[in-house]
């Protein structure tokens, strides 16, 4: 291992080391790095955001060959090369000497349209090196401006506009280039593909054939490269150039070969189309030719496609420029060089890069899943192991997708000091493109930070992925245990007659992602938080995990459960259309994975306010609601008897009483208590009283309708009285909503003025005079404190993130109970546990279910105001599929009855 680099491979572990001569004081660095701080702002804000999150947005203040160094003088290794055009390492000493020769002799440097000397000796160099056959050349400054040359000079010399281009290829960003360049995220918008631009696909010689049978008379060239760099490292079939050549000669069609990437030494050859004894019409090179300090670029013609006419139209201000051409000149002359051996360099240590790179693939096979290219560029493609899913570890990295790429660059860079890029339209594939002049210790450094990442990766080390984009800045990484899996869940197709449901859920909060994936459990909250923020942008709904509930009636239904990997926080932070675009796609992949109906738990219906959108989508949706209340008044009436005090003289506070769940509850638990309080949030006077008479007359109506199912109230209790009154009926509905006219308001409040049924916005005060409180509430923080509870009071908590605070749970005196859970019939495994135990779900969860039991497939408990029948139905459902109130529970933990019995009585 050379000095210079001084990264240590002890144990496999890579120690980045801190150079003893970083290369900047720290006031220039720091001036230098807010300099490109600036830049990215004004290039592209959004690029700046994303390198951040990625923690690839380092600034190199410094670089010495083949390693860059940054402010804090950490060097590493580059293997991105500029993108090829970094050929011999940062600031070789020789393309220097190039520069200072040059002004030396005080050559003039742009005098065109006088002749110029260098321009023609490097001309001269390019045709005699070149593929045979080549006889012009004109020069620019980039790689698309050699595209535009080339397609240009084609047109001129056929007369005909069509070009012919592959899909996924790439061919710069200028507009004609862009119409060639086969990705359509970089042509809408832009006017491209312009017209007579066709693609076929990239290594198919029949396909080409088939093209220009058709359009061959149009068509004035075919462009290729020779291995697709930003598409992928792609490399085609052996053969594909020549029989290119030969189609294109069968049509009379010209061939544009784009060596942009390829040329110059970087797949092993000068060119890479002399491999296949070819040469094109058009042969377009940039990059490399600069010697990594200097933009140029060079468009090599053959006889056919040269014309007068394009010398006369075609031209670059800065093209032919003498010192550009003077360096271009020295690095033609260097790759030629035997004595530099710079091109044996390229095979000896790329055979030997890819051999080593093929090994780890053998041995991490879910990892690397492939190792494509050709001499010194390289592309690793990444890959997840997909049981991590199931197994809950790892999950965390199966759900970056296509972020993954990025994610395992930020690794190498940050932990393993070796800077590798992700192909720009390439999936998750990592392009390895050392400099021509790499050696093998720099090729054994690259090989052992890929093992590492793939033994991170392959072990399921979401904590140890994301460690150094998590911890804060100083701070040792945190290490967990030794991660065991557990059981997969397989996902089977529904057999016939079976009812289908999709669930969607959210994270609660920060520590439900180590939940999903139990790597990251070592992880401290604002390690989780910093790692739910850098995540936000990849965050996508998946499919976690699938069940086949079994009734106890013998119907069966088979559901996926979506996890919209966002929390309660996020989701709220986020503007009403984008939470809704997040969403709809979970929906749609229910949908599409074949739910007939899809419940939308925690915040997914809040957030989901614009309800219609989705509806749109064309399947059914439940909120869950009405069974939630149904099993929290089950678990209410358990836990007062359990408490042994009758509920008939319970005063009942309900938080969130205006909401769709506290105000279905106030009527259904007002036929057991001997008062209700709805609190509501602070609003305008006007509209909560209106809510308060809808709600008085809902609770009277169903009172009344209990009452003419022959249920019997005690005299003189609440509901008792509220069921002989007379103003239930004035209440309309319409789209999930009920109302009352402002007469009949004013008649409801009359009739119940005397009634302690009472409507407030403080809070403390209710909670304070209350035996039992239900908590409903669209909040994600604690709404209650110990300091607002007596003694023996029940507290029914069905909000999710909790509205208790940790400090109420920890008093003895106060039981706090989970409402809205309940025991699936059988106690299936529904593979994400989703902080339950084994078996129990959620009311909401149950209640999709139970619609998918019955293939009762219709937009269920939508609205503000859910259906009394519908509360009716889940009660009977309930019992009839098996689906009952879970043990009493608190923090999803089973409550120690005998202790709290033995607490409050003394
Ligand atoms: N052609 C190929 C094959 C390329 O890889 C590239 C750049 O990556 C280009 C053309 C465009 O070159 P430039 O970015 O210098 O315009």
């Amino acid at each position: 291992m050379p000095d210079q680099y001084r990264a240590t491979f002890d144990s496999g572990e890579f120690e980045a080391a801190r150079a003893p001569d970083a290369a900047k004081t720290d006031d220039e660095g720091e001036r230098y790095e807010s300099a490109a701080r600036d830049y990215v702002q004004f290039v592209n804000p959004h690029l700046g955001e994303l390198l951040e999150r990625v923690a690839l947005d380092k600034c190199f203040v410094g670089a010495e060959g083949h390693v860059l160094i940054d402010a804090e003088g950490e060097r590493y290794l580059d293997a991105v090369s500029g993108y090829g055009a970094v050929p011999f390492g940062h600031n070789p000493d020789w393309v220097w000497q190039a520069v200072r020769d040059f002004e030396q002799r005080r050559e003039p440097c742009m005098v065109q349209p006088s002749l110029l000397p260098g321009a023609g000796e490097l001309a001269e160099a390019l045709v005699r090196r070149g593929p045979p056959g080549m006889r012009h050349v004109t020069f620019g400054s980039s790689g698309t401006e050699a595209v535009e040359a080339a397609i240009k000079a084609c047109r001129l010399a056929t007369g005909r506009l069509g070009v012919l281009s592959t899909e996924n290829g790439f061919h710069g960003k200028t507009l004609a280039a862009l119409s060639a360049t086969g990705r359509p995220f970089f042509q809408e918008g832009c006017g491209a593909p312009a017209a007579g631009f066709r693609f076929v696909p990239y290594g198919d010689a029949d396909a080409l054939d088939e093209a220009l049978r058709e359009h061959g008379h149009e068509t004035a060239a075919f462009i290729v490269e020779p291995i697709q760099g930003e598409g992928g490292v792609v490399e085609p079939p052996a053969g594909y150039l020549g029989l290119a050549r030969r189609i294109c000669d069968r049509h009379g069609v010209l061939l544009i070969v784009d060596e942009i990437q390829t040329g110059l030494g970087r797949t092993g050859a000068l060119f890479a189309c002399q491999s296949e004894g070819i040469t094109p019409d058009a042969l377009t090179l940039a990059k490399a030719l600069g010697g990594g300090l200097l933009p140029v670029s060079a468009c090599l013609l053959s006889a056919s496609a040269w014309t007068p006419e394009f010398a006369s139209k075609h031209s670059s201000t800065f093209g032919g420029n003498a010192l550009a051409m003077r360096v271009a000149l020295r690095v033609v002359e260097r790759l030629a060089s035997e004595e530099h051996g710079v091109i044996e360099n390229v095979v000896r240590q790329g055979s030997y890069l890819k051999r080593g790179l093929r090994a780890l693939q053998r041995e991490h096979g879910s990892v690397i899943r492939e190792v494509r290219g050709r001499g010194l560029m390289l592309g690793v493609e990444l890959g997840v192991d997909p049981s991590f899913m199931a197994r809950g570890v790892g999950t965390f990295m199966t759900r970056l997708g296509e972020h993954l790429a990025a994610f395992a660059a930020s690794y190498l860079l940050n932990v393993c000091g070796l800077r590798v890029a992700p192909t720009l339209a390439g999936g998750n594939v990592l392009r390895v493109q050392p400099p021509l002049t790499v050696t093998r210790d720099e090729c054994d450094w690259i090989i052992r930070a890929f093992q590492q990442l793939a033994r991170t990766i392959g072990a399921g080390r979401s904590d140890e992925f994301v460690a150094h984009l998590v911890a804060p800045k100083g701070s040792k990484r945190p290490r967990t245990e030794a991660v065991r899996g557990g059981q997969s869940t397989r996902t089977e197709d529904a057999a016939e007659g079976e009812g289908r449901f999709a669930f969607i859920v959210h994270l609660l909060d920060l520590r439900s992602m180590a939940e999903c994936d139990r790597s990251l459990a070592g992880l401290s909250s604002s390690e989780l938080g910093e790692l739910a923020h850098r995540f936000e942008d990849s965050a996508k709904p998946f499919h976690a995990s699938s069940v086949r509930i079994q009734s106890t009636s013998g119907q069966t239904a088979r559901g996926d459960f979506i996890i919209l990997p966002k929390t309660t926080t996020q989701l709220l932070r986020m503007s009403p259309d984008e939470a809704l675009e997040d969403v709809a796609s979970a929906v749609r992949l229910g949908k599409e994975r074949g739910a007939r109906i899809v419940g939308l738990g925690g915040y997914t219906s809040v957030v989901a306010q614009n309800i219609r959108a989705l509806l749109k989508i064309g399947v059914p949706l439940t909120t869950g609601n009405s069974y939630t209340v149904v099993s929290a008044v089950e678990a209410a009436v358990e836990a007062a008897r359990t408490t042994g005090r009758s509920m008939e003289h319970y005063r009942a506070a309900i938080v969130g009483g205006a909401g769709s769940i506290g105000s279905a509850l106030a009527s259904l638990i007002a036929e057991r208590v001997a008062s209700v309080v709805l609190v509501g949030r602070e609003g305008d006077s006007a509209a909560m009283r209106k809510r308060y008479a809808v709600i008085l007359a809902r609770m009277v109506r169903h009172l009344a309708r209990r009452r003419a199912q022959g249920v019997r109230f005690a005299p003189g209790s609440l509901a008792d009285e509220l069921s002989r009154l007379q103003c239930g009926e004035e209440l309309s509905q319409s789209e999930g909503r009920l109302r009352l006219t402002e007469s009949a308001e004013q008649r409801v409040l009359a009739q119940t003025s005397e009634l302690p049924v009472r409507f407030t916005v403080d809070l403390p005060a209710a909670v304070a005079q209350a035996d039992i409180v239900f908590l409903a509430t669209s909040s994600p923080d604690p709404l209650i404190q110990p300091d607002m509870v007596r003694p023996g009071t029940v507290v029914c908590d069905l909000s999710r993130p909790a509205n208790v605070s940790d400090d109420l749970f920890q008093r003895g005196d106060v039981l706090v109970i989970d409402g809205g859970i309940v025991a699936v019939p059988g106690r299936p495994d529904l593979g994400f546990r989703f902080g339950l135990a084994p078996g129990l779900a959620y009311a909401c969860m149950a209640e999709t279910m139970m619609l998918a039991l019955e293939h009762r497939y219709e937009h269920t408990s939508l609205g503000r105001d859910l259906q009394e029948e519908s509360l009716d139905s889940f009660r009977d459902l309930a019992g009839k599929h098996g689906f009952r109130l879970a043990e009493l529970r608190a923090r999803q933990r089973p409550i120690d009855l005998r202790a709290w019995r033995s607490r409050t009585a003394a």
